[in-house]
Formats: structure tokens, sequence, C-alpha cells
């Protein structure tokens, strides 16, 4: 099968292509688990933490992605939740142990043994992947397949970060970055909370006026003040300094949802400006959102399907995928990417 595969870790900046093809033999299902043929694969800012040994793979070569759409191929021994031929999609979460006292209690996002598709196990950047068939989801019909690919993270993500701000209808919430996770929470604010008002922070007059577009009250740079303050700010951006202007703008108790994996080294620096009395005191909190759960997956299609929440998507070839990851960094292109490959 064709794959596009990250031999070791690499820079972006200097290495404009960290991903080579190849061609590697179709993987066989184990116990409990299904072959899926590939139909597309969206592309995530992990990827980059991955690329850039921000988190690293415990073994290389590896397979990336973990927005995965396809089609059941085979089933392994024992595994029968899905028909051949049956649509399914593959998220972050590729596995836990199910035992521990974070999995008994539906916290497997916490779980010690959390392996991640396409990091820890290998993903969809290729024509075929496997998961334990407990781990995949089924995907509501009202979705393409392309439109189905960011949903599994960036909407999925998106909704728990949301669930863990802890919004009250008729609050306001803050983004700041704006990119494929933002602009679908932005949607899911307007049909969870339709009263909220939403404030977008972004570097790019084009995040900007897309924010405008899908009903914000409010874009401005990272560090301008909005009119009002916020009850909950979601930080989906990889960098420090908009950490520091967002616990600015809380309101009295506010919380900062940080929907991160990893933060970059870069301005780090802009941690040295926190200011205990105007940045933290009167309560506010700040709380990072860790992986995703299969109940967060489950819940989360089921509501963009009622919506229907349709990304914008902008699709390229399996080949293309260091040119997709590249767009991603330079934040150029609006919306989600998303890899065309079966
Ligand atoms: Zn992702
Ligand atoms: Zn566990």
């Amino acid at each position: 099968m064709k794959a596009m595969v990250l031999r070791k870790t690499a820079s972006l900046s200097e290495n404009k292509s960290p991903l080579e093809p190849a061609d590697l033999p179709i993987p066989v299902p184990q116990e409990k688990e299904i072959l899926i043929k590939v139909a597309v694969c969206g592309v995530c800012h992990t990827e980059l933490d991955e690329i850039e040994g921000r988190t690293l793979p415990p073994k290389f070569p590896i397979i990336p992605g973990h927005q995965i759409v396809g089609r059941v191929e085979k089933a392994g021994k024992n595994a029968n939740r899905f028909k051949t031929g049956g649509r399914v999609g593959i998220a972050w979460i590729h596995s836990a142990c199910g035992e521990c006292k974070y999995c008994r209690i539906g916290m497997e996002n916490l779980c010690n043994e959390f392996k991640a598709t396409g990091r820890d196990a290998d993903g969809g950047y290729a024509e075929y992947t496997t998961v334990p068939e407990e781990y995949a989801y089924q995907i509501p019909d009202v979705f393409s397949d392309a439109e189905a690919a960011p949903l599994l993270c960036a909407g999925a993500i998106g909704y728990r970060s949301l669930r863990l701000a802890n919004l009250k209808d008729g609050e306001n919430i803050g983004f700041t970055g704006f990119g494929a996770s933002a602009h679908l929470v932005l949607k899911m604010v307007k049909h969870q909370y339709p009263r909220a008002k939403s404030f977008v922070f972004s570097r790019t007059k084009t995040e900007q006026a897309f924010a405008k577009e899908l009903g914000a009250v409010w874009a401005g740079n990272t560090d301008e003040t909005p009119p009002e303050k916020l009850h909950a700010i979601i930080d989906t951006t990889p960098a420090w300094g908009p950490v520091v202007e967002a616990l600015k703008n809380l309101e009295h108790g506010g919380r900062l949802v940080i929907n991160a994996i990893r933060k970059e080294e870069a301005d780090k620096d802009a941690l040295l400006t926190l200011d205990y009395t105007r940045d933290l005191w009167m309560e506010k909190e700040v709380k990072s959102v860790a992986n995703i759960t299969r109940r967060d997956v489950e819940e989360f299609l089921r509501m963009a399907a009622e919506i229907p929440i349709r990304p914008e998507v902008r699709e390229y070839r399996l080949e293309e995928a260091n040119t997709a990851l590249l767009e991603l960094k330079e934040r150029k292109i609006r919306g989600a990417k998303v890899l065309r490959i079966g």
C-alpha cells in the first residue's frame, strides 16, 4: 500500500518534506481489530508536534494521521461490531487499558496506557490502517467523507474543550487562535448557547474575517482588548503570548482552557510578563485539555449531525501531505485540511 511515513523528527523550517512516500505491506487485523480502507484523513496541528519532536512517537518509521474515514475491508478474529464495507471513523484515541482508575470512570483520555492513532500506532496517511473495533465510530450519513474527517479531532476535541470551559448561556466566550477546531466550536456555541457572545483573537486578518462571517461579535489581534470581559476563553495557539493576553481579558472567576497538546518554546519569555493581580487573582482558572474519550467523539458526532456542523474543508492528495502540513504551519489557508486517499 501507499503511505507517507515519518522516519525521524525534523524542523519544518529546515526540512519542507519531513514525510516520505513509502510502499508498505497492508496491515493484518489482529483479534478484535478491523482493517480499514482509508478514504480520507484529516491533517492536524498535532502532526507538526510529532514531526518536530514535541510529542515523540515511540518508534520510527510511523504513519501519522488520526482523523480517518474509510470502509471496513476485513475483520480480525472475534471482531463483529461492523459489517464489511461499512463506513467508520478513527480518532486520536487508538486504545486505552480499560482497567485503570481513569478508564473505569470514563476518563480514558488520562490513562497511562493511552495510545494515540498516528503516534503510538500507525495512522491514516496510508491506503489502509487497523484499529481495535471498540475504538471505531459509525459516521452519520449527513456527512461526506471529507466533511467527517475534521470532525473526528478538531471537532471532537473542540467539543471537549467547550465542555471544560463551563460556559452558561448568555455568557461571553473567547477564542484565541481560530483554526480548524475553534471555527467548529464557534458553530457549537451558537447551537448550545444561543445567547452567548463570541470574541475571537487572531494574528491573521483572514481568520478575523472568517470569525466575523461565522457570527463572532468581535474579532481582533491577540494583544487587543475586547469591549467586554470574557467568562471563558479557549486557546488553540502553539504559543505563550496569547495565554497571558487571554488571562488579562477573563472575567472574575473566569476559566482559560488550553486546547493544545504541546506549546512551542519560542516566546516562552511572555510568561514573565504575567502579573498575578491583573491576570490570575480573582479566582481565575487555567485548565488544559488532554486527549479525547470515545464518549466525546460519539456525543459530538451526534450533535454535529443534528445541527448540522459542516466544516470548511480543503482537499489535498496523499502525496501532497507535506504541502498540507506546511500550509497548516503558516496558517495561510482557512478551515480544515484533508488528504484524499481512496
Ligand atoms: Zn488532531
Ligand atoms: Zn486505563
